[in-house]
């Protein structure tokens, strides 16, 4: 099987083979654990999940080495733990927990290693040694900085010229700066602020902390020593995040002779809300955890892969309609053609053939709508198709019967989850809060869940 990529590093689609015929690398940019993820973050980790399983297919699961890392230390981070008056371990434990509860909700698959950046700054402080004795950094006010003139190819992925960062003001420009586009490698801890104390021939004294960008390269190197296959993230992080983890990696010794960190670079388009980016900066955001209420996992996985991992998608709820609705229509065949417990089945070759095509993941869906109507027929073997290549697709891994029954409430809520709402309600009554306890109520109503105050308490039924 040929698979193809576009790689956003020349721009080209080509042939992907691993350079090493035993292992697959893979590193994906993972979340900053500081909130909760939105569905536009969401679609960044179910498309490389999509990739994931594909690579598993094809080359075997145990050849497949899938890392994504978390980001536990970072100036958002300190500052939730500030507002919330707690230890920052409490905020990167509370949100790396609901990230995997969440993205499990998705299909996503756990990946093979989850390095945290706290448990390499080691590594990351010999990266920064490395590029201070190669002339490849400075330090100035308690700050390492690359200094972007040293690498003559720096630009090389985002095709960005230095004259044009500059005049796009799409860097930060800062006093100890040479140059506004040199990139923070390390930065001072402030008073009660976390910080790590600096090897003494930096030259800069007190604690401090990595940059992000820096982060990505050290856990990289740490490990997979060595150039990767395969580097994703959105489209967001070509610049300056992936410009610069290449420019760090390459520097310091990487070994950049064969490819610029990764020999395939790719990014994920944006899902959009209008006309603009899901962000929690412009506060457009939907949380998974949210629609997970009311919508399946499933739909929202199957919504999610609808459009090209590289265009751009427009998040309505018509989306989750029509994903739900075109579910439905498979788990109906499902329960009509009750499955026998034959011997699992390899995925179909045309499903794996859609998704070798730069991971187009419309087509795998029009593969399977076909063999839908296949199995309408009666055709045993192109039912268990259906069932192999969803499995592919992380959905139709259902009884039909569950699938229906929640369908039928209109809601995903299970009555574990009502409690758990009603009490929070009773809490934030309690508490005064009667916004919240408002909207808990409209929560429950959306969902079809009708509540009534009575001097016993409050009784829940569904409507
Ligand atoms: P962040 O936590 O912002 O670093 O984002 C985590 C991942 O989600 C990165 O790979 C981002 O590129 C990706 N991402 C963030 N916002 C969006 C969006 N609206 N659409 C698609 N991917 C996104
Ligand atoms: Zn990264």
């Amino acid at each position: 099987m040929t698979i193809f990529f576009h790689n956003s590093l020349s721009g080209k689609r080509e042939i992907f083979t691993p350079a090493k015929p035993d292992r697959v690398s893979v590193y994906v940019c993972g979340p900053t654990v500081y909130s909760y993820a939105h569905i536009g973050n969401a679609r960044a980790a179910v498309v490389f999940d999509q990739l994931f399983r594909l690579l598993r297919a094809v080359y075997g699961a145990e050849k497949v080495v899938y890392a994504r890392n978390i980001t536990d230390i970072d100036d958002k981070i300190i500052a939730a733990a500030r507002e919330a008056d707690v230890p920052i371990g409490d905020i990167t434990k509370k949100f790396t927990k609901i990230y995997r509860e969440d993205m499990g909700a998705l299909g996503v698959l756990p990946p093979t290693i989850e390095p945290h950046a706290t448990d390499h700054i080691e590594a990351m402080q010999v990266m920064i040694s490395g590029l201070l004795s190669r002339g490849h950094a400075y330090a100035r006010e308690g700050h390492v900085l690359f200094d972007v003139e040293t690498y003559k190819a720096y630009g090389q992925l985002s095709k960005i010229s230095q004259d044009e960062m500059i005049a796009g003001a799409r860097v930060e420009i800062a006093p100890y700066k040479k140059n506004p586009a040199d990139f923070v490698l390390w930065k001072p801890a402030k008073e009660g602020e976390p910080g790590w104390s600096v090897p003494s021939d930096w030259g800069i004294e007190g604690t401090g902390r990595p940059g992000w960008h820096l982060e990505c390269s050290a856990m990289i190197e740490k490990v997979f020593e060595g150039p990767i296959d395969i580097h994703g993230g959105g489209q967001d992080l070509r610049f300056p995040h992936h410009e610069n983890e290449i420019a760090q990696s390459c520097c310091a010794g990487g070994g950049c002779d064969e490819a610029p960190l990764a020999r395939f670079w790719l990014h994920n388009g944006f899902l959009n809300m209008g006309d603009d980016k899901m962000s929690k900066s412009l506060g457009n955001i939907v949380l998974p955890r949210d629609l997970l209420k009311k919508w399946d996992g499933e739909t929202i996985r199957w919504a999610l892969l609808s459009a090209h991992y590289r265009q751009p998608l427009i998040w309505t709820q018509k989306i989750l309609e029509q994903s739900k609705k075109q579910l439905d229509r498979f788990y109906r065949l499902m329960e009509k053609f009750p499955y026998s417990n034959e011997a699992p089945m390899e995925p179909p070759q045309k499903v794996i053939e859609a998704l070798s095509d730069d991971l187009n993941t419309p087509s795998a869906m029009a593969v399977l709508h076909a063999l839908r109507d296949k199995a309408a027929n009666g055709d045993r073997e192109a039912l268990s198709q259906l069932r192999s290549g969803g499995q592919l697709l992380g959905v139709l891994q259902q009884n039909p019967a569950d699938w229906f029954r929640r369908g039928a409430q209109g809601t995903g809520l299970s009555d574990e989850a009502i409690e758990a709402l009603l009490q929070e309600r009773r809490l934030a009554k309690s508490k005064k809060d009667y916004g919240k306890a408002d909207a808990i109520r409209e929560t429950l109503a959306e969902a079809n869940i009708l509540i009534e105050d009575g001097p016993q308490g409050t009784k829940w039924r569904r409507g």
